[in-house]
C-alpha cells in the first residue's frame, strides 16, 4: 500500500475503507515509499520477517514517482490534515523521490502541512548535507533520537554506521532547523525509563531542540 490512513489498533488503511471506518473529519495521510532502511531497531517490526512480509505497507515494489503521484491525486484532500512520509522503512533511503513528491504535494496543496518521519541518518547515507532542499517543501520533520548516547543509540537501533550515527543524527537536527519550521525529536515511552528521557529533554534543550515522548502505539 502506497498511501493509507492509521486507525486505532495499529492499523494501516486505503483512503477509500478509512473514510467508511470515519466519514467525518480530516486525518493524516500517510505516503510508503520504501521497505529499505539502514537501521535494524530491535522495536521495529521490520525485524519480524515474516510478520513483516505479511504487512499491508511492505512494497513487494519500491513505486515510482509519477505512480505515488497519480496515487495522491485520487485521493479525496478535502479529508486530508497533513501529509507524512513514514511507512515501513526510511523515507531518506529515497532521497530525490522524497523530495521531489514534497515538492509535488506543495504545489498541488500548498495549504496542507508536510511531514517526513526519519531516523535522521540520511545525511551519514548519502555523505551530504542535504537539509536546505526542504526550504518551503517540508512544514515538519520528526526524527527518532531513541537514546541519551551513542552506545545505548547503537544498542537499540543496530544503525549500520556505528557509533557515529547518534552525532550525525543530531547534526541533522541542526542542520534542518532553519530551513523546517518543526524539527521534533521523539524518544517512545515505554523503550526508555524516567531517567533517560530526562538526560534526553537536556540533550534537546541545550542544542534548542523539540523533544516528543511518543506512546509506543504510536510507533
Ligand atoms: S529506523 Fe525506523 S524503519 Fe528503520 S529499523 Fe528503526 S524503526 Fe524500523
Amino acid at each position: 500500500m502506497i498511501v493509507y490512513a492509521t486507525h486505532k489498533g495499529g492499523r494501516y488503511l486505503p483512503m477509500e475503507e478509512s473514510l467508511k471506518e470515519q466519514p467525518e473529519g480530516r486525518r493524516g495521510l500517510y505516503v510508503n515509499l520504501t521497505n529499505r532502511c539502514n537501521c535494524a531497531c530491535t522495536f521495529c517490526l521490520r525485524q519480524m520477517k515474516k510478520m513483516a512480509e505479511q504487512s499491508s505497507l511492505w512494497l513487494k515494489r519500491e513505486p515510482t514517482v509519477e505512480e505515488v503521484e497519480a496515487e495522491l491525486d485520487g485521493v479525496p484532500w478535502e479529508y486530508v490534515k497533513e501529509v507524512v512520509f513514514c511507512g515501513f522503512g526510511e523515507p531518506t533511503e529515497r532521497l530525490e523521490a522524497l523530495i521531489a513528491l514534497l515538492r509535488y504535494v506543495k504545489g498541488m496543496h500548498p495549504d496542507i502541512p508536510t511531514r517526513v518521519n526519519t531516523n535522521g541518518l540520511g545525511e551519514l547515507e548519502h555523505g551530504r548535507v542535504f537539509a536546505s532542499e526542504f526550504a518551503g517543501i517540508l512544514d515538519t520533520v520528526s526524527i527518532s533520537l531513541n537514546a541519551s548516547n551513542a552506545a545505548r543509540y547503537l544498542a537499540l537501533t543496530r544503525a549500520k554506521f556505528g557509533e557515529k550515527s547518534y552525532e550525525a543524527m543530531l547534526a541533522f537536527a541542526q542542520h534542518c532547523k532553519p530551513y523546517v519550521p518543526n524539527v521534533v525529536l521523539t524518544i517512545v515511552d515505554k523503550v526508555e525509563g524516567p531517567d533517560e528521557i530526562e538526560k534526553c529533554r537536556k540533550i534537546c534543550a541545550d542544542r534548542g531542540l523539540t523533544l516528543r515522548v511518543r506512546a509506543y502505539e504510536d510507533s
